[in-house]
């Protein structure tokens, strides 16, 4: 029985230069590590046979709910926080095109008292929309260069400049899709051809004009082709503070896949990409170009993806998913330490409360005591009876993740996700 007062863990613990076996305390009262050290055989839970990772920290979510309430019948902040606490996910960073998007001081402030109720950490985007200011409070914003999902977008460069110009010195988002090229492209025959790869990367040219002009630092979301990695690595070489998310559904699935029964459910902004574009995303994080696994998690109902609503539902499967990833593609838990916790880590370190210590992503006393315990050895079979996400289905169902989660830490709570403990 764990003591009320501190959790202690023993096993593989994953740091940023390698894996090494060794026990770690949380204060129960605090939630921050107090003691990483040596094993001594007394372990409050079995993490036999598992990898004990800083906590996940999904850092591009939807979670649908905000103070109009009009989309909760698909997600809200609690099965937001059980689906994350599924998947492996100690913190979130929640997207703002809600139908009441908070712009602005009262209106973050409001949808940030809905977030109380999860017990996942949640931090907030705010909107940047035409005609927007920045908040008194240091928050990170998202711009939709174009239309998406939601009333949040700009119609044209121009539009969006003038008003990213009052966001200088900002963390930015940015959703990477050029307008134009968008209209433009309207009356293709499919989805994929309607929001084609020069969308993104010409987006991306611009987003990055922006980024060094206004002394922003940026974030690329959801990147999908491979040839827009070319101008992200020579940003980065010359010195821009920029990063760059990538997400499951673009490591795992591309074109080659789409039949015509599952078209409709693998519909997403930005689109799936060819195979080549795959491969090459998988390489870039591997590499470090990409920064963060994000899963863009974007639950809709099947009645809407039916007809039409871009967006898959991700969290539950965010653990699973790095099991994957080191199982086919040979990533290191290192590797997955670094794109999954560490770097996501660093992006909210700065938007956090004052009693998170030294925040979330590293297992070392100061920072939060929040772990995710995935077991590489125990298969999960995707169900739509198994996930926890409101809308209920996943674009996973039938496929088996060669591993699974067992135990999610949250500030020194354990939660036992694979129900070990209920023989
Ligand atoms: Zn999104």
């Amino acid at each position: 029985m764990p003591d009320a007062e501190r959790l202690r863990l023993e096993g593989r613990l994953v740091h940023g230069d390698g894996v090494a076996e060794g026990a770690v305390e949380i204060d129960g009262a605090t939630g921050l590590i107090t003691h990483v050290g040596p094993t001594e055989g007394r372990s409050d839970a079995d993490c036999s046979g598992c990898l004990i990772f800083p906590g996940f920290g999904d850092i591009h979510i939807h979670a649908r709910e905000d103070v109009s309430g009009k989309q909760v019948y698909k997600e809200d902040f609690t099965t937001n926080s059980a689906a994350a606490v599924h998947g492996g996910v100690t913190q979130v960073v929640d997207m703002p095109n809600n139908p009441t998007a908070p712009v602005d001081d009262a209106r973050y402030a409001a949808k940030e008292q809905l977030t109380a109720k999860s017990d996942v950490h949640v931090t907030l985007y705010a909107g940047i929309g035409p005609g927007t200011h920045p908040l008194q409070r240091h928050v990170p914003y998202k711009a939709y260069m174009g239309p998406s999902v939601g009333d949040l977008f700009f119609t044209s460069q121009a539009q969006l400049e003038e008003t990213i110009a009052r966001y200088r010195g900002c963390n930015v988002s940015f959703h990477c899709e050029d307008p134009e090229i968008l209209e433009s492209s309207r009356h293709e025959a499919t989805h994929e051809e309607r929001r084609p790869a020069r969308a993104e990367i010409t987006a991306t040219k611009f987003a990055l004009e922006l980024i060094e002009r206004y002394d922003l630092t940026g974030k690329l979301c959801h990147y999908s082709t491979g040839e827009g990695l070319q101008q992200i690595m020579a940003a980065k070489d010359r010195g821009l503070r920029v990063t760059c998310e990538v997400t499951p559904h673009h490591l795992f699935f591309d074109t080659s896949m789409l039949t015509e029964a599952n078209r409709m459910l693998l519909q997403m902004n930005p689109p799936l990409r060819a195979r080549a574009d795959r491969l090459a995303l998988i390489e870039a994080l591997r590499s470090g170009l990409i920064d963060y696994i994000a899963t863009d998690h974007a639950p809709h109902t099947l009645e809407e993806k039916a007809v039409g609503a871009s967006g898959v539902p991700l969290l539950d499967t965010y653990g699973a998913f790095a099991t994957w990833l080191m199982a086919e593609h040979g990533f290191t838990p290192q590797d997955i330490a670094r794109v999954c916790a560490t770097n996501p880590g660093q992006f909210v370190r700065e938007f956090l409360p004052g009693d998170f210590g030294e925040g979330y992503g590293r297992i070392q006393p100061g920072y939060l005591g929040s772990l995710t315990v995935l077991d590489p050895q125990t298969p999960y079979p995707v169900t739509r009876e198994s996930v926890k996400t409101k809308c209920r289905w996943s674009p996973f169902e039938g496929f088996v993740f060669p591993g699974s989660v067992r135990y999610t830490v949250l500030r020194g709570k354990l939660h036992d996700v694979a129900n070990r403990n209920r023989s």
